[in-house]
């Protein structure tokens, strides 16, 4: 296995919750020179100097692209084309763009076109994360055993695929490579779908009259309680990964509307046996996720915590 990456100048585009874990790991293992931070606020720009994740700061993401050998896009991914088309003339022959993205496709089709000869580009996708934003949020350890996709095209270069890898690793990650197309199929199914079920069904309880939804309140059970929490993740960014893995979660919404139907049938003619047959399969995928150590927590405070 490859040593620690070393990046003499790193470009973040973006320091919320992922950026800015991903830069911890950088200044705690050392494996940045400079790092020049990009947003849009004043005011997340202060936080970064401020938390000492930044080197520099600018809101220009041209400027902040300048003589960078790594480049990391970390926004909500519905910005990254404009961002692409602004930072594309200003890279450096040979520098590696990647990003964090919660989408593969839609990301290589809108950041590719923008990329000069020579930039090498390796699409990642850290699966981790919790519901909070900002520069904040952000700790070294939220990567620790999670997975991090890489979806690098056909043809890019192996050196700089391997040097996301090896930065990934130094967040204790574990490295997976697959086409775009697959990533957001199994993300479409195993974190889309879910998000969109969260927010749809505390939507519902919010829409309830109100002395109901008192008590939707007080007594909130466990179920209820843990969609609430993954609802109350970043809602530019989800409208974004509804809105750029459209067809893939469209696909799986289909499939699971058909199941949902199903089981409303079975309570409707009182049909017990399939109800359990269908929880005992059911439980089975916990348990394999348990086993995979894929279920765990990383946040003392929050030990709930468990996103992507
Ligand atoms: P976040 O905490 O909301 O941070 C987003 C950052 O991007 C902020 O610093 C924001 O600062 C900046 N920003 C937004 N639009 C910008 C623009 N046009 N130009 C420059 N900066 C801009 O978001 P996050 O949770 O870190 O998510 C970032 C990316 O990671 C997303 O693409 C998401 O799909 C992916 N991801 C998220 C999770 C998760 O659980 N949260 C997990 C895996 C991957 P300003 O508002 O000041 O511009």
């Amino acid at each position: 296995m490859a040593g620690s990456p070393f990046f003499e100048r790193v470009a973040l585009i973006g320091i919320g919750l992922i950026g800015s874990s991903l830069v911890r790991v950088m200044r705690r293992d050392g494996l940045a020179g400079h790092i020049a931070v990009c947003a849009r606020k004043p005011e997340t720009l202060a936080k970064a100097l401020e938390l000492g994740l930044a080197d520099s700061t600018t809101d220009d993401p041209l400027a902040a692209v300048e003589g960078a050998d790594l480049v990391v896009l970390a926004t909500p991914i519905g910005a990254y084309g404009a961002i692409a088309e602004i930072i594309g003339p200003g890279l450096k022959p040979g520098a590696i763009i990647t990003d964090v993205g919660s989408t593969k496709g839609s990301v290589i089709r809108d950041v590719a076109p923008h990329l000069p000869e020579g930039v090498h580009f390796v699409p990642a996708h850290p699966i981790a994360g919790t519901e909070k934003s900002g520069p904040e949020a952000g700790f070294d350890s939220l990567f620790e055993g999670r997975w991090c996709i890489l979806t690098p095209p056909d043809g890019t270069d192996a050196r700089a695929v391997e040097a996301v890898a090896a930065l990934w690793r130094c967040t204790g990650s574990m490295i997976e490579q697959m086409d775009a197309a697959h990533h957001d199929q199994v993300l479409a199914i195993t974190s889309h779908l879910p998000h969109l079920i969260a927010y749809t069904i505390v939507g519902t309880a919010t829409d309830l009259e109100d002395d109901l939804q008192n008590e939707v309140i007080k007594f909130s059970a466990a179920g209820f309680r843990d969609f609430t929490r993954i609802a109350a993740s970043d809602p530019v960014m989800w409208r974004d990964v509804f809105l750029q893995n459209k067809q893939a979660v469209l696909d799986v919404l289909a499939r699971f509307t058909e199941d949902l139907t199903a089981m409303q049938r079975a309570i409707r003619r009182g049909e017990g046996e399939t109800l359990e047959k269908s929880f005992t399969r059911t439980r089975a995928i916990r348990r394999g996720i348990v086993e995979a150590h894929q279920a765990g927590t990383f946040k003392p405070a929050e030990p709930d915590e468990d996103k992507d």
